[in-house]
């Protein structure tokens, strides 16, 4: 059984005054089912780790180097936001391709280096509404599972976010049909790489993901959470979607 993981991906959101938000998220998830992760900026994770103590709430990094150490102004390593106290970091998030240039092969890096430091990988992986719109998102999705996720793969360290590029912060979401036909097909090729290994893997879904739709979505199959943005900023929306798992 995949136990279901509701994440926040807070983005390049939040100051010392949203902890206030942390405080009142830990009040609801004494009691969740599920595991909760949120991803602050880095430079709250700290913080936020101490605020959460022995609650049942993960904190992670939003990014991370490829490299441990070195002259790479402005970079964090995995092995910092373990330091910090960070359990999982997300990697290759559509913005970070989008305006970082990151490659599958250099999200690949960055999820062995998360591996290296002892921290669970949420690789990001999506297609666009072009690709989307030429009939072209399975064979998007298949490119970069292939590309972005090391052959050293284990379950308990991977999870595996599917987040349509078009769907994120736009208000617009797949059906759940196509929800379901990527989730499937990330399974079965996962199968196909890893065999048994690939049952363990969590995939979330990610892109709009609101109080309103996230029974529905949480009811597709090998949907096993999500990865959430706007809606994890506000401690009353995302503990709606947590009791909607
Ligand atoms: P959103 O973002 O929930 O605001 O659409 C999701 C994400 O980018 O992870």
């Amino acid at each position: 059984m995949r136990r279901k993981l509701a994440a926040g991906n807070w983005k390049m959101n939040g100051g010392s005054a949203e902890l206030a938000e942390i405080r009142e998220l830990l009040k609801s998830s004494s009691t969740a089912q599920t595991d909760i992760l949120i991803c602050p900026p880095a430079t709250l994770i700290e913080r936020m780790r101490a605020l959460v103590a022995d609650a049942p709430l993960s904190i992670g990094g939003q990014d991370c180097h490829v490299a441990k150490s070195g002259a790479h102004t402005g970079d964090i390593s995995a092995g910092m936001l373990a330091d910090a106290g960070a359990s999982h970091v997300i990697v290759g998030h559509s913005e970070r391709r989008q305006d970082h240039g990151e490659t599958d092969a250099i999200v690949r890096a960055k999820a062995t280096a998360s591996w290296g430091a002892g921290l669970i990988a949420v690789i990001c992986i999506g297609e666009t509404l072009d690709e989307r719109e030429g009939g072209k998102t399975l064979d998007v999705i298949a490119t970069q599972l292939d590309g972005s996720v090391p052959d050293e793969m284990a379950p308990e360290t991977t999870v595996i976010a599917y987040e349509p590029v078009w769907a994120i912060g736009t208000g617009l979401t797949p059906t759940l049909e196509q929800i379901g036909e990527v989730h499937d097909f990330i399974r079965s090729e996962l199968g196909k790489k890893f065999a048994e290994r690939a049952d363990g893997v969590r995939l979330l879904y990610g892109g709009s993901v609101k109080p309103s739709n996230a029974a529905e979505i949480f009811g597709v199959s090998n949907v096993d959470g999500a990865l959430v943005g706007g809606a994890s900023l506000k401690a009353s929306d995302f503990s709606g979607i947590i009791a909607a798992l």
